[in-house]
């Protein structure tokens, strides 16, 4: 792995586990894959994120084994969260949930449901209407009470994923 050891502490997972997502986009990479966000151009759209810098990252991403890479998806290239990478799922569920808290006073930018039973989900994932704690491809992602449309046209990835979606269900967007 290319990324430089700049943590001081060696007894601590924490300083390991930034080392492969504390860089800058890196977990927002991974928050688009579980949007559904597959594609190489797709990930550069929603995000605005330099081209060299994404490419970057996906490749590190890959070698520590958080995406896997398929040359042939549907889409040709295609970048997937492995079952290391969906393990970041609780992760990136408490910053949201830090930032919703700390930063949207008009409430959650976006809120997590149970897909069957409608049922919202609470900070470890346990859904208010049948009491299980709902696995990623269960959960289902909408715009909540502190979302704030943008007001211009949405690109077409970001209008993808501002309606409500389950995790990990690939974006189907029409190339062109
Ligand atoms: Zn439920």
């Amino acid at each position: 792995m290319a990324l430089p050891s700049t943590y001081a502490d060696r007894n601590c997972s924490l300083a390991r586990a930034l080392e492969i997502v504390g860089e800058r986009w890196t977990l927002l990479i991974v928050r688009d894959a579980f949007y559904g966000v597959r594609r190489f151009g797709d990930f550069a759209t929603q995000l605005g994120i330099p081209r060299a810098v994404l490419a970057g990252r996906l490749k590190a991403l890959v070698q520590e084994g958080v995406f896997s890479r398929d040359d042939a998806g549907a889409g040709g290239v295609e970048y997937r969260l492995t079952d290391k990478g969906i393990a970041l799922w609780p992760v990136v569920r408490s910053l949201m949930s830090w930032g919703d808290a700390f930063y949207s006073p008009a409430g959650v930018k976006r809120a997590l449901r149970h897909d069957r039973d409608g049922g919202l989900l609470d900070d470890e994932g346990r859904c208010e209407q049948c009491g299980s704690v709902i696995p990623v491809p269960e959960t289902r992602i909408e715009p909540g009470p502190g979302f704030e449309p943008s007001g211009s046209d949405p690109d077409r990835v970001s209008a993808m994923f501002n309606a409500p979606r389950r995790l990990l269900e690939p974006l189907t967007i029409p190339r062109g």
